[in-house]
């Protein structure tokens, strides 16, 4: 589903990046663990091409999205993002947050059809082959019905729907996360990439977000996870990745990960967090 190759990312004269070369395939939970520095942030964001990276192919679905000629917009929605502070926008209500990308998508989608439409009928009055034009079957007002009625099966979903109304200010950290969460869910992605999901949260919370990522898990998503919670990466992985500075030092199956490590440097690692 995504092939990295030789993925590198610099800020200035800092390799933050060294040439990651990782296959990702559908259905697998892949856990990034190591240490504070090492660019597994940075990994997660030029997975999506949050982040240019500096060079190197990101191929997800067959596309190359680090190449800038592609629209990595198209390519984008189809990948979710869960962050550790949750980005909500705390200026919109729950139901905003979560209806948002699939309306502006949705609308985005029915105008770029509208207006090539214009044009193909202009070019259809002019010449003789009379090409098709593109079939619209839906209204504004049709996208915004459907991205609430989504957002509300959503909300139900994880149990928060009488929060449909409220700004996120008045949540607890853990409602603020599992929101994040069904919003990256409501634009239906393939794969959601999570950059340490529970660490602002007071440990109480911790267990219900770990939960619906579970749940996810179940389900088959392709996830990604960025975590310092290594019984969680031990429990719901199907492959570890140990980064340092900048490279993947490791990657195995979780059992032989945590017990058997190979790399001296994630012996070190382990024998600090476990
Ligand atoms: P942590 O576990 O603390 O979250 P990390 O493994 O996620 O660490 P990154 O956030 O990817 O590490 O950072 C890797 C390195 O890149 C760090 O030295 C950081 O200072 C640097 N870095 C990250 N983002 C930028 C940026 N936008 N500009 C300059 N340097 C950056
Ligand atoms: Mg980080």
């Amino acid at each position: 589903m995504i092939d990295v190759i030789n993925l590198k990312k610099s800020y200035g004269n800092l390799d933050v990046l060294k040439g990651i070369t990782i296959s990702i395939k559908e259905g697998e939970k892949v856990a990034i663990i190591g240490p504070s520095g090492s660019g597994k942030s940075t990994f997660l964001r030029c997975l999506n091409c949050m982040e240019d990276p500096t060079s190197g192919s990101i191929i997800f679905e067959g596309v190359d999205i680090a190449d800038m000629r592609v629209d990595i917009n198209i390519h984008r929605r189809h990948m979710g993002m869960v962050f550790q502070q949750f980005n909500l926008f705390n200026n919109k209500t729950v139901i905003e947050n979560i209806m948002l990308a699939p309306v502006y998508i949705g609308i985005h989608d029915l105008n770029s059809k509208k207006f090539k439409n214009f044009f193909i009928r202009l070019r259809n009055i002019f010449s003789k082959e009379k090409k098709p034009l593109y079939e619209i079957n839906t209204t504004r007002e049709k996208i915004k019905a459907d991205a609430r009625e989504n957002a509300l099966r959503l909300l139900r979903r994880i149990g928060l729907e009488d929060k449909a109304n409220v700004y996120p200010s008045t949540l607890s950290g853990g409602q603020k996360q599992r929101i994040a969460i069904v919003r990256a869910l409501a634009m239906n992605p393939k794969v959601i990439l999570f950059d340490e999901p529970t660490s602002a949260l007071d440990p109480e919370m911790v267990g219900e977000v770990l939960d619906l990522i579970k749940q996810l898990a179940a389900e088959g998503m392709t996830l990604v996870i960025v975590t310092h919670e290594m019984g969680f990466a031990r429990e719901i992985a199907t492959r570890v990745l140990f980064m340092d500075e900048g490279r993947i030092l490791e990657e195995n199956t979780p059992d032989e990960i945590f017990s058997n490590p190979q790399n001296i440097r994630t012996k070190e690692f382990l024998s600090k967090v476990l």
